[in-house]
């Protein structure tokens, strides 16, 4: 059997939100315009964050990375990947952020992580560009659908917000934290409440026994 863990980034891994924070910080003029737009849904995530990201000047782009570098980790993240790798369960991350700023608080674990998916960055021109191979409907990082192209047999979503509800309802097992628990709720979607990684890993030993 083909089983597979797919992990959020922003909020699941990191402790703290890194991208809106990021936002604030580099485009302070269009997160002030377009995240009320983007909460009220006056504006899609894909039309705002496209707008906020790309009214960041290039010049600020390795600022922006070494913002994020120094931002903690949840705990048990380390023995979550020791665990999954003695199970053979590869780990995989899918980000709606910025590929660099994922790479730079995951360095340590780059060679255990099997893929990164996230938003990569163009700073040639005056300001941030920004692509994303997997931009559909509403979203620039649609994370489901990312997770379908990997064809795997049982899917374990790790998340916590609006953004990875997709994913979620879309994955065989679902760790959720608020207020992505909320929306499952709501969707009658059976999910596994968590703090930390070690949770996950304890949750997840015993459901695969
Ligand atoms: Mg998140």
């Amino acid at each position: 059997m083909k089983r597979m863990v797919f992990c959020d980034f922003d909020g699941t891994i990191t402790v703290e939100e890194t991208f809106v924070a990021m936002l604030k910080r580099f485009a302070p003029e269009a997160a002030a315009q377009v995240l009320p737009e983007i909460y009220s849904k006056r504006v899609t995530l894909r039309q705002g964050v496209r707008q906020m990201v790309e009214a960041i000047p290039s010049s600020s782009y390795s600022d922006i990375i070494e913002f994020t570098r120094p931002k903690a980790i949840r705990p048990g993240f380390v023995e979550l990947l020791n665990f999954l790798e003695q199970e053979s369960i590869p780990f995989i991350v899918i980000s709606g952020g910025f590929r660099g700023m994922v790479e730079a608080v995951l360095e340590p674990f780059l060679d255990r992580i099997v893929a990164i998916h996230a938003m990569d960055i163009d700073t040639t021109d005056t300001c941030l560009r920004l692509n994303s191979p997997y931009e559909s409907g509403t979203e620039i990082v649609a994370k489901a659908e990312i997770m379908a192209t990997y064809g795997a047999d049982e899917t374990i979503a790790i998340g916590d917000s609006v953004t990875d509800w997709n994913l979620a309802m879309a994955a065989s097992l679902v760790f959720a934290r608020p207020p992505l628990t909320q929306y499952l709720e709501e969707q009658k979607k059976p999910y596994l409440a968590w703090e930390d990684f070690f949770e996950v890993r304890t949750q997840l030993k015993s459901y695969l026994k």
